[in-house]
């Protein structure tokens, strides 16, 4: 689970134009992380102020949305009964052809790069520089999954058997790359799939399936809805005709569905409320800059967002910590992704609940380090904000808010700093920025999170180098990792191999 990064793997391409056409580029195999746009090239900076030109006015996927509103308990019931009707097919596809399909669809999302970050930015409010990853990791899903399929066929003495339906159903906040990574490993494995994209980002999912589609995935094998949350949304996760729910989400939406279902076969990377540990060992300026990309990044609306900052002796004292902070944090240009200059965008839905109450409200012994800023009466546009002297066990220490607002708390010593780490339900990511060897250590035996990063940021996980998952309330169910090389066989059914001579 640590973030080591994988020496074999060569550092990919970055300079290539975006504007040349990639229709034929040279599929990866053995896997490639994919490289995402170099903005530098002036090319590419064209290519983009092209793409944002088109963002507000972004029609892109409407058309399949309106295709696929399924209002009714019956025609939910149809929609997966044709999936599993179709199945069968696709299941006795050896990996290697599963594997051609999904290579082919990873050249397709690459040719269509341009369609997928507009899409992003018009529904979701993605940033260009947020999205370009997106995409990366959404080809890459679908190259790295299309070599697993290849190396499906025996685990441990055990035979693969695709499970015959997955439901996907992921969230907003990364509208294209989990989609895609959970649709992939499904048909990767050999199931079919149904997606339900979030209703925040209906589009996205459709511009994904379009694209798939294009790519020979079987339109019979990959189906989309949209579904009311109403008896029809319930009727869909309750289906007993679902064999695994790939979910990625809000921890209670997890316990939802599992009441609608209590015996669901979940794999779900859930809630988590993330921290990074900085030390006096640390290189200071290294960490303001990793705790306020990983703070800020995409307005904070990540499951692996640094929302707490655990500043240890005198990190917390420190007044050039302090002022290298507050300028990082205040430098940020904030606004729509309709300029291109813009670092921080909106927040998906006016703030309100607990999002708000941490961004415009103190508990005892808080203060603003950056006061957050209301910008326009939209709600959803706020300046990003940093409170320092969180207590712990307070409110802000142990909730997960999703927005552009960081805590600083003050550890006496790394024993303390790592208490305060484990003291939250979740596990999901945690950094710690130090030089000392001693100090990385003790940290890496004793932390509990899924993903650890050691003088990195926490967001941004790399397909194949540093697979993605949680344990403690951030995963229910199988709880095996995104983008590792367990992730298909909590997709699959396993049964004893015939016993060889
Ligand atoms: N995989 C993403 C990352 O490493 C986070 C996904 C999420 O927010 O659910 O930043």
């Amino acid at each position: 689970s640590l973030a080591a990064v994988d020496e074999s793997v060569p550092p990919p391409n970055r300079t290539q134009d975006r504007r040349e056409p990639v229709a034929d580029a040279p599929v990866a195999k053995p896997f490639e992380n994919t490289p995402d746009t170099d903005p530098h090239l002036p090319g590419n900076r064209e290519w983009g102020k092209a793409i944002i030109a088109r963002v507000g006015s972004s029609t892109l996927g409407d058309q399949l949305v309106a295709d696929h509103t399924v209002t009714s308990v019956e025609a939910v019931e149809s929609v997966l009964e044709g999936a599993v009707g179709a199945q069968a097919d696709w299941g006795r596809k050896t990996g290697a052809e599963r594997a051609a399909v999904l290579r082919a669809a990873a050249v397709e999302v690459e040719r269509r790069r341009a369609e997928w970050l507009e899409v992003a930015a018009s529904e979701c409010g993605k940033t260009l520089d947020q999205g370009d990853p997106e995409v990366s990791e959404a080809i890459d899903f679908l190259n790295y999954y299309a070599g697993l399929a290849e190396e499906l066929d025996l685990v441990d003495g055990a035979r693969q058997v695709p499970v015959r339906l997955t439901l996907v159903t992921p969230p907003w906040n990364f509208p294209l790359a989990i989609p895609t990574g959970g649709v992939a490993a499904a048909l990767a494995a050999g199931s079919a799939v149904v997606i339900k994209p979030a209703p925040q980002a209906q589009r996205c999912g459709s511009v994904l399936v379009e694209t798939l589609w294009a790519a020979g995935v079987p339109k019979e094998v990959l189906r989309l809805v949209h579904v009311p949350e109403n008896e029809v949304g319930r009727a869909l996760i309750a289906s007993p005709l679902v064999d695994r729910l790939v979910l990625t989400g809000a921890f209670d939406t997890a316990e939802l569905f599992r009441s609608f279902r209590s015996d669901l076969p979940l794999l779900a990377e859930t809630s988590g409320k993330n921290a990074l540990v900085v030390t006096p060992d640390a290189d200071l300026d290294l960490a303001v800059k990793d705790l306020v990309h990983s703070a800020f990044g995409h307005a904070g609306q990540k499951c692996s967002a640094a929302s707490l900052g655990i500043l240890v002796g005198s990190v917390a004292t420190s007044r050039r910590f302090r002022d290298q902070l507050i300028d990082a944090v205040t430098s940020l240009r904030v606004g729509y992704p309709t300029d291109p200059t813009v670092q921080v965008g909106p927040v998906i839905e006016p703030a309100s609940g607990k999002l708000l109450k941490a961004l415009t409200t103190l508990a005892p012994g808080e203060s603003w380090l950056v006061k957050p800023r209301q910008l326009d009466d939209t709600g959803r546009l706020w300046s990003p904000g940093v409170k320092t002297g969180v207590k712990r066990g307070s409110e802000f220490h142990l909730t997960e808010y999703f927005g552009p607002v960081l805590g600083l708390i003050s550890a006496s010593s790394l024993d303390e700093a790592i208490e305060i780490q484990n003291q939250v339900d979740y596990g999901l990511t945690a950094g710690l920025h130090s030089l000392d060897r001693a100090e990385i250590s003790q940290w890496l035996s004793s932390v509990e999170a899924g993903n650890v990063y050691v003088n990195r940021g926490i967001t941004g996980a790399i397909v194949r180098r540093q697979p993605f998952g949680g344990w403690k309330k951030s995963a229910v169910g199988a709880g095996t990792k995104a983008g590792g090389p367990n992730y298909l066989v909590g997709l699959s059914d396993w049964v004893s191999a015939p016993a060889t001579e």
